[in-house]
């Protein structure tokens, strides 16, 4: 299939547009208009509570050009499912069925729901949108919040690591999988053009900073996303059929503490925690170098 290979390819049209309700500098109003260039306008989207179920407007003003439907929590992937179904059912084949959740629709609240559909195979693109923390909510940790991150309920630090969803959601087998990160727009909506044109279960993970909970100014949205895959604690790599491939290949690596050192919320990190994320930096490297 073709896919874009410069940014000026990627079209002007805005499906997610200006004036929506986040922050200046949001990494999940980034990740959303650069998905939206790729799935276009037949695109139906769920979204579970989450900073991103506010961005796009509520009552009478919205940012979406699209039909997005607000679920519950922990059940954005079900709705999608039916949603699925119910077009299914009419015989309509062409529109793109998007759950679209924060780290904790996906890996917390809503894995329940996630996991099911997963395992279903459903006909559908789970999207999670990864701040790193309960955002929406003040910026509590969650599962996937980074080992030592500080928030309201760990101001000492996170005491354990982030969970891997990545490798949760490989175990189930989908059509494919995805990382993607704000400050790599073409490889993201690449992985969007990807995933729409594949049938079954895809999963799409994004890395989108949040300023907030991450203590960097609002200007530092992008420059810290691709810090991040430079320092390796995010890859950029999709799998097909199980098979990795990485897309996206650092031109520089740097150390995990040139990342860190910018962020709020690892202020309180000692030399031996630095040590540990850099040594799981080099780890995840290597296995994704493999
Ligand atoms: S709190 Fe963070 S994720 Fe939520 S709208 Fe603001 S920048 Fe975006």
């Amino acid at each position: 299939m073709e896919v874009y290979k410069t940014l000026a390819e990627i079209p002007q049209d805005e499906l997610f547009t200006g004036g929506h309700g986040g922050c200046r500098g949001c990494g999940a109003a980034l990740a959303v208009r650069q998905a939206m260039k790729a799935l276009g306008p037949r695109t139906i989207v769920t979204i579970p509570a989450s900073c991103m179920a506010t961005i796009g407007g509520s009552g009478l003003s919205t940012a979406w050009e699209i039909p997005f439907y607000h679920s519950l929590f922990e059940c954005a992937p079900a709705v999608a499912s039916g949603i699925r179904a119910a077009l299914d059912i009419q015989g309509i084949i062409d529109v793109n069925v998007v759950s679209w959740a924060g780290d904790a629709g996906t890996a917390d609240i809503g894995f329940q729901s996630l996991t099911g559909a997963a395992e279903r195979q459903e006909n559908i693109i789970h999207v999670c949108y990864d701040n790193e923390t309960y955002m929406n909510t003040g910026g509590q940790a969650g599962s996937v919040t980074p080992y030592q991150a500080v928030t309201p309920d760990t101001p000492a630090g996170k005491p354990t690591p982030r969970k891997d969803m990545l490798a949760i959601m490989a175990a189930h087998h989908p059509a494919y999988l995805a990382t993607a990160s704000v400050a790599y727009p073409l490889d993201l909506i690449r992985k969007f053009q990807k995933a729409r044109a594949i049938q079954g279960f895809r999963y799409i993970h994004i890395l989108a900073p949040c300023f907030r909970g991450w203590g960097i100014r609002e200007d530092q949205t992008v420059q810290l996303a691709r810090l991040a895959v430079e320092c390796g604690l995010w890859q950029l790599y999709e799998e097909i059929g199980g098979r990795r491939r990485l897309t996206v290949v650092p031109e520089r690596r740097i150390p995990v503490r040139e990342y860190l050192r910018l962020q709020g919320r690892f202020k309180n990190m000692d030399e031996a925690a630095v040590e540990a994320l850099q040594a799981e930096a080099d780890r995840r490297f290597q296995e994704v170098q493999s």
